[in-house]
């Protein structure tokens, strides 16, 4: 509708001897502020910047702007002017002024939302896959195979989904963009086209291994090289090797979680090793050397005497392989003293032996300990 009152002049706050350059300049100003996602809920600024949409068709061009000047709004009458049902209809009138890269368009985004961007290239989703390791993987590296099921471009059709030597179309829905305006209340709001998916084209004669989705289900055997040193939980990421991308867009990952399976008889600590071994009492008293584990083999680990039980014994260099090149862990030996729960005649023999060495009667030490509390008390 025309608003017979108006004059346009005013609206953009330009003299009547404006310069074209001087009116776009002013409509984008106005428009700018009266912006409806600028001023959300107001159906004043809603007025206001249709005005100024109304204002700037009329007097950016030369003809109705001369019919203005001549004769008014009475003039304009059956030439179409005004009468926009929605902001779309403004954005698409004037699409040189709100286009992408224009100072609305950076300003609001119109470029960025996609309106008349067309379908957006979009990374291929990225793969989990459970990788698990042996303590003596860790400790060399490790070279892994794993399987993969992924969605592959079908070959057949190159990933077009279209049969051979046909081609995608246009999707109708969108016209290609991808994207649909949907009014919501006042504002316009994009969504993506559900006909085509946000593609932006579909396929009228579908490429049959595919049945025109472009994608093929496979099996793939991938190798992974896994450094010495990893963690239990930690995540590797394989750049590039998951699903294709839609639209140009670059293809998904693939991400490797690591698992250490628990050992035997080791535990770890960081990059050290821990591991427990059982020695006898005459081991513990006179020392010497005993056999000890290691992840690849044994070594021997030279005992001082008198060892008390539970001492922590070293092994400097024996343990992982630090990942970030920090040199190597150690493995740590905790030596238990075991009391033999069987013992021969002649072993019993030299025990007693031994006890009346000590000058000590065979008994509890307990003894000493309530003896030393009662004291205490006293
Ligand atoms: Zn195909
Ligand atoms: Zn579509």
């Amino acid at each position: 509708m025309i608003n017979n009152n108006r004059d346009y002049y005013k609206t953009l706050g330009v003299p009547k001897s404006a310069s074209q350059d001087e009116i776009k300049k002013a409509y984008r100003k106005a428009a700018l502020k009266h912006h409806p996602d600028r001023n959300p809920n107001s159906s004043e600024s809603e007025d206001r910047f249709k005005d100024a949409a109304e204002a700037y068709q009329v007097l950016s061009d030369p003809d109705k702007r001369r019919v203005f000047d001549q004769f008014g709004h009475a003039g304009l009458q059956d030439s179409g002017v005004g009468g926009f049902r929605s902001f779309d209809d403004i954005f698409d009138l004037f699409g040189d002024i709100f286009g992408g890269g224009g100072v609305l368009g950076d300003l609001f985004g119109f470029g960025g939302r996609g309106r008349r961007a067309g379908p957006q290239p979009r990374q291929g989703p990225s793969l989990k896959v459970e990788i698990v390791l042996s303590f003596q993987d860790v400790m060399s590296g490790v070279e892994k195979t794993v399987s993969l099921r992924l969605n592959e471009l079908c070959s057949k059709c190159d990933g077009t989904g279209a049969r051979e030597g046909a081609k995608r179309d246009t999707c109708s829905a969108c016209n290609g963009y991808g994207v649909v305006n949907q009014r919501s209340g006042f504002f316009m709001v994009q969504a993506t086209c559900s006909t085509c998916e946000g593609v932006g084209t579909t396929v009228m004669d579908p490429c049959k291994p595919c049945k025109g989705s472009g994608r093929v289900r496979v099996k793939r055997e991938m190798k992974v090289k896994i450094p010495p040193g990893v963690d239990d939980g930690s995540r590797m990421r394989i750049r590039g090797e998951g699903e294709p991308g839609d639209n140009g867009g670059p293809p998904g990952d693939v991400y490797c979680f690591l698992r250490v399976k628990p050992h035997e008889f080791f535990e770890r600590q960081g990059d050290d090793l821990y591991c427990e071994i059982g020695i006898s009492f005459s081991q513990a008293a006179l020392g010497g050397e005993v056999e000890v584990p290691t992840l690849d083999g044994t070594a021997s680990l030279r005992l001082r005497s008198g060892t008390q039980s539970h001492q922590l014994y070293r092994l400097r260099g024996m343990g992982f392989p630090n990942l970030e090149g920090h040199g190597q862990g150690d493995e740590l030996v905790r030596v238990v003293v075991e009391v033999p729960t069987k013992l021969t005649g002649e072993q019993e023999e030299l025990l007693r032996e031994l006890a009346k060495t000590d000058g000590k009667k065979v008994g509890p030490r307990k003894r000493s300990l309530i003896q030393k509390f009662k004291e205490y008390l006293e």
